[in-house]
């Protein structure tokens, strides 16, 4: 079931155990835009047979948030204008020239262009693989597009993020709604996750420019001001704490600062931080 934010918005909540993440659907007078596409041809499936249900307009438009597997391989499905940015189209090259079948999708997996996850989903979830080809872009915009859809503006913005260096946000003036993509999560370099450390701060900088009451993330569905306040606040005290390699230091910095030991949320930040500077003491190594 779709979830009603608003007279003209609504979401697909993320479901963790299959890796799907929050698609978003906003409704003009004449036209509805879908944000992310899907992880497969039957998220997609899913979420067009929920949107019928609905006295909307046609969807006209697919945004795809970054160039995530799980965020664009339902995007055939739509039959819609599909825009991305350009750094995105860049990095979903070589997908259009998969193919789908077992054997390729092993090689895929074994020469790690393709997490297993991946493979799996997509055998599972896409039929007719023998076929499947990705669609190419039908827009592609560089910093900024504004689309109408009869009365309602959506603006969609490339933002500096922690996540990728390719990420679109989707922003709705009107309602004050946000749909953050992935922006504001960690990222994984070699099997381990961090946080950039040089893109904390900018990203934040970026999303707050925003009026939003809002916000949809990628895989947690929707947060209040409230809440994002705690997540910024609680990614920058983990941040101020990390100098160097070391968690322990990192640990002993933070309680001396806040006067109290980190939460869960804090410790899984740390641990995020001191794992960049890992990866860039060896990048200048
Ligand atoms: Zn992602």
């Amino acid at each position: 079931m779709l979830n009603q934010l608003s007279e003209s918005i609504y979401y697909l909540s993320n479901q963790n155990d299959k890796e799907r993440p929050t698609l978003g659907l906003v409704c003009g007078d004449k036209y509805s835009l879908v944000v992310d596409a899907g992880n497969s041809v039957q998220h997609a499936r899913d979420f067009l047979h929920e949107i019928e249900k609905l006295n909307v307009p046609p969807v006209k438009y697919v945004v795809i948030t970054h160039a995530h597997w799980d965020h664009f391989l339902g995007m055939n499905e739509y039959g819609a204008t599909i825009i991305m940015n350009s750094l995105t189209s860049q990095k979903m090259n070589d997908w259009w020239n998969y193919s789908y079948d077992d054997r390729s999708l092993q090689e895929y997996v074994d020469s790690k262009k393709m997490n297993t996850l991946c493979m799996e989903t997509i055998q599972h979830e896409i039929p007719d693989r023998d076929t499947f080809q990705l669609s190419h872009p039908d827009i592609i915009f560089e910093k900024s597009l504004h689309v109408d859809l009869g009365n309602k503006v959506c603006v969609l913005e490339t933002i500096r993020s922690t996540h990728t260096d390719d990420s679109t946000i989707v922003y709705i003036p009107d309602e004050k709604v946000i749909f953050l993509g992935d922006s504001a999560y960690n990222t994984t370099t070699n099997s381990l996750y961090h946080i950039k450390q040089d893109k904390l701060l900018p990203m934040i900088e970026d999303i707050q420019q925003y009026d939003a009451v809002h916000f949809l993330l990628g895989h947690e569905s929707i947060c209040d001001v409230e809440e994002m306040d705690t997540y910024w606040r609680e990614l920058v005290s983990a941040n101020n704490a990390v100098k160097s390699t070391s968690l322990e230091e990192a640990i002993e910095r933070f309680e001396a600062a806040n006067d109290r030991i980190a939460n869960d949320n804090e410790l899984f930040f740390l641990q995020g931080f001191v794992n960049d500077q890992l990866l860039q003491s060896k990048v200048t190594e």
